[in-house]
């Protein structure tokens, strides 16, 4: 009888780690498929873009440095690079490029300063970093980076994730570095939060390595006019930024506080995983509930076989992605 009971107990306890091993959660490191195919998405924000309908030699400009950041991404990828390397090096070139809302050419926060977050995820093993609020790291994405790989914290906000930032060598700057946009009086103090969806250049960028690894990150100076410390989706990891060898990753842009609510990045994952939907229709419901929660913006994203989707409910997103090589840049609905 006693026998009987200890067997029983070892059959269940074989079967319950049958059940752990076969059904591993996403902190768990996985060994992903080789699959020698890569994939690069990214976006420089979504919006109206009224300015940009009829002025052809404004839109080249902007596919331009979309397809230079581009080229980054995938040369890296190309040569067998990791897709972190990948998302971290292609966000610090448009970090760099004044044309977008990211590092230097910021907007404004109601102090008249540029205030900034960045958010990065390993889909192996679900590791993240974030920072918000920073003033002087020059590459917010680099300190996302560095809070994901150097502490055992994923969100560091305000001065601290700058001293942070330099404590670990990144390179800081005055605040007046990243301010090369016309200053309105609107966008020095009027504490007007402009939510428009006529600004844009938030960037964001999500891609697959040759190890079938995933990663995403995005990059953004917010809300023009934002006050009282305001943060948005972006830094905010299954808000605005999800990666999961699993399922796929996404990088979001648009009206940061809709993204919070529904957990748009996450949400994505979510339907792949439990709904077991292809990316495309999982982007396409996430982006229909955020339009009928009044909600606009966008989404990219990759998932862990190479598939690329890019939705949004704005007339415009600047994107831009790359398959084993082959380039292609939109912005309209084209
Ligand atoms: N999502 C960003 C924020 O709310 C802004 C944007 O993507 O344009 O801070």
């Amino acid at each position: 009888m006693i026998k009987q009971k200890a067997g029983l107990q070892i059959g269940i306890i074989i079967v319950f780690l049958c059940i752990a091993l076969w059904h591993p959660v996403c902190s768990q490191p996985q060994t992903a498929q080789p699959n020698k195919n890569y994939a690069i998405v990214l976006h420089g924000g979504a919006g109206v873009m009224r300015a940009l309908q009829h002025d052809i030699p404004k839109q080249r400009q902007y596919k331009n440095a979309l397809l230079k950041a581009l080229s980054i991404g995938d040369s890296l990828l190309k040569t067998g690079g990791s897709s972190l390397d990948a998302v971290e090096q292609t966000i610090r070139y448009l970090e760099n490029n004044p044309l977008f809302n990211a590092g230097r050419g910021a907007v404004y926060s109601s102090k008249g300063i540029c205030e900034l977050d960045a958010s990065i995820m390993n889909g192996h093993g679900c590791t993240a970093g974030a920072v918000g609020g920073v003033t002087t790291v020059q590459h917010p994405i680099s300190a996302a980076r560095a809070v994901m790989e150097k502490t055992k914290h994923v969100f560091l906000v305000s001065a601290g994730a700058d001293t942070f930032a330099r404590k670990v060598g990144l390179n800081t700057v005055p605040n007046t570095y990243f301010q090369t946009r016309p200053k309105s009086p609107g966008n020095k103090a009027s504490g007007q939060t402009h939510s428009s969806p006529d600004k844009w250049g938030t960037v964001g960028c999500v891609a697959l390595d040759k190890d079938g690894h995933l990663a995403a990150g995005t990059s953004t100076g917010g809300l023009s006019g934002k006050k009282w410390g305001r943060i948005g989706d972006s830094p905010i990891i299954g808000a605005g930024t999800y990666a999961d060898d699993k399922t796929c990753a996404v990088s979001c842009t648009g009206i940061g506080e809709y993204f919070i609510r529904y957990s748009i990045a996450y949400d994505v994952s979510a339907r792949m995983k439990y709904k077991h939907l292809p990316l495309r229709e999982a982007t396409r419901e996430v982006i229909d509930q955020l339009s009928s929660n009044k909600g606009s913006g966008g989404v990219i994203a990759v998932d862990n076989n190479g598939n690329i989707s890019t939705q949004f409910n704005t007339p415009g997103m600047f994107r831009a992605w790359s398959k084993n090589g082959a380039f292609e840049v939109h912005v309209f609905k084209d």
